[in-house]
């Protein structure tokens, strides 16, 4: 792209944005904190279902300080509906870490930010630009497609390629509106197999406009059907419903693996398969496993 068109296509898609943008409440605060909340509630979970968690979550949890201080398994219930619990766990670490070792806030420096568990490029990239006004590119799977379809077309491009684009058409000093932009426009106009291409703002500057839904259409086509298993047979769908089971238990004290493999699956014999799933989640410090009169135990942390 030409520098003219470079400028073109920046106040096309800021003043769209400017216009339209979804009211979400992550976008009115610059808190480090409410960032990193939404950022990882954000992961693999959709706007409109975290934006009730996140408001929730806030007024349970505040600061750093209320979460680090509060019991995991009461960090665990909190994060009920939405998903890979795993993170909850993710973000009561690192909560611990700031009060520990930061002083209650979170560094500025996406170095040290990456060095947390849980915070991977995208998330460390979306704290420093979101929270901390740095021009940082936050490219998530669907800005890799935006810019992928945008600039090259929608040819394949290695992702080193696509960050170093995304890096390069920040304009100055709208880091922060511009990647809400481009994230905004892959989740509500440039959608993954049916982009809305007549609705939107950057179509004259977008080289795959003029074909890209006849090429989505033959890659579907030529797609062989590859049966994956059913998500209800998943061990990732047990381990959820392992944790749910016990988020409703309000007697502290746990259950027998017995118990639990009733209550996840239908069907006895299951117990070598349920104390499998357990100690995964034992590990990931998501389930705490006790002996009591002579019997293996599980519940909460
Ligand atoms: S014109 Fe179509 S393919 Fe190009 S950015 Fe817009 S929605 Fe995506």
């Amino acid at each position: 792209m030409k520098p003219q068109q470079k400028t073109a296509f920046r106040r096309a898609l800021l003043t769209w944005y400017a216009k339209g943008q979804r009211d979400l409440p992550w976008r009115k605060t610059r808190d480090p904190y409410a960032i990193l909340i939404s950022e990882v509630m954000l992961q693999q979970t959709q706007a409109e279902r975290v934006a009730p968690k996140y408001l929730n979550w806030l007024k349970r949890y505040p600061d750093f300080a209320s979460l680090a201080a509060a019991p995991p398994g009461d960090v665990i219930r909190a994060w009920s509906g939405l998903g890979y619990n795993r993170r909850a766990v993710q973000l009561h670490e690192i909560a611990k870490r700031v009060m520990q070792e930061f002083g209650g806030a979170l560094p500025r420096d996406f170095e040290q930010l990456r060095s947390f568990k849980g915070l991977g490029d995208y998330t460390a990239a979306a704290i420093a630009c979101f929270a901390f006004d740095g021009k940082r590119a936050v490219v998530d799977t669907n800005v890799r497609r935006v810019l992928a379809r945008i600039f090259l077309g929608g040819r394949e491009a290695t992702a080193t390629k696509i960050d170093r684009l995304a890096q390069s058409v920040i304009p100055e000093r709208r880091a922060y509106d511009w990647n809400q932009a481009v994230m905004e426009l892959g989740a509500t106009v440039c959608l993954s197999r049916d982009p809305r291409c007549a609705v939107c703002p950057v179509r004259c500057h977008c080289r795959a406009a003029p074909t890209i839904h006849r090429r989505l259409a033959k890659s579907a086509k030529g797609k062989a059907r590859v049966k994956s298993q059913p998500f209800k047979e998943s061990r990732r769908y047990y381990r959820g419903r392992i944790v749910e089971y016990l988020r409703a238990l309000s007697n502290g004290s746990g259950a027998t693996l017995a118990e639990v493999g009733k209550a996840v699956k239908k069907g006895a014999g299951e117990r070598e398969w349920v104390a499998g799933l357990v100690q995964g989640l034992e590990k990931e410090g998501l389930v705490a496993v006790w002996r009591e009169r002579g019997q293996v135990r599980v519940g909460l942390p």
